[in-house]
């Protein structure tokens, strides 16, 4: 099983793992199971540093670009620095052939905006939290994405997400925990949330697990196998 996006490593075989603010930073190449991925949040897009991402990604030719993205959580208006430094990553992105995990709380269609002019430039996308209708599943295709179902599955008054999570076309969904220091006590497992999925999507818990093993395995080699769309 595959924890497709988290902040602090638990217990699933293997990670994608976003942690660019460790100090000092997670060490290069492969370790295990962990794939780290290197990118400035939209909430610390003032702290952006172009430099420090592509060193980071040169000292690791496995790593991705991550979370990063548009953000409306905090504020109703998108500032301009935050769309100026997602695109800064994306071009980076791009450039030197990473995957990519998205963050958009409260802007999906406008992330999906941005993203489209990257689509068969950059290998492939994990839209991570990702939670708005089905309506941008067509456009996410395009984008050789990913949907990574998180806890919110678990919620039995979260009937739109659930339709959604049915929605997702088997290739292109994978679970993640979002865990982090902070709430790593509290935060369901990836199996707990894979078993709920199964459920709602009348597949066996075992035939979902290889379903999400090959998505986790394509998404994390994008680079090197060319584009899907
Ligand atoms: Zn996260």
């Amino acid at each position: 099983m595959t924890d497709a996006h988290c902040h602090l490593v638990g217990d699933a075989a293997r990670h994608f793992l976003c942690e660019p603010f460790a100090e000092p930073p997670p060490s290069a190449g492969s370790r295990g199971g962990l794939r780290l991925f290197f990118g400035t949040h939209p909430w610390n897009a003032d702290s952006f540093d172009e430099p420090v991402l592509r060193a980071r990604l040169a000292a690791d030719s496995s790593a991705g670009v991550g979370e990063i993205g548009l953000d409306r959580l905090r504020e109703r208006d998108i500032p301009q620095r935050m769309r100026d430094v997602f695109a800064a990553q994306l071009e980076i992105a791009a450039e030197l052939q990473r995957p990519v995990v998205l963050h958009g709380a409260k802007c999906w269609g406008e992330v999906v905006k941005a993203c489209l002019p990257f689509a068969g430039r950059i290998p492939a996308f994990l839209f991570h939290g990702f939670s708005r209708s089905h309506g941008l599943l067509p456009d996410i295709i395009k984008l050789n994405g990913y949907v990574s179902v998180g806890a919110a599955v678990l919620n039995d008054h979260a009937v739109n997400y659930r339709e959604l999570v049915k929605k997702i076309p088997s290739g292109r969904l994978l679970v993640e925990t979002d865990r982090t220091p902070e709430n790593a006590a509290s935060s369901p497992s990836v199996a707990e949330i894979a078993a709920k999925v199964a459920e709602l999507r009348g597949v066996g818990a075992s035939a979902l697990e290889r379903i999400l093993d090959d998505n986790a395995d394509r998404f994390a080699n994008s680079a090197h196998q060319g584009y899907l769309v």
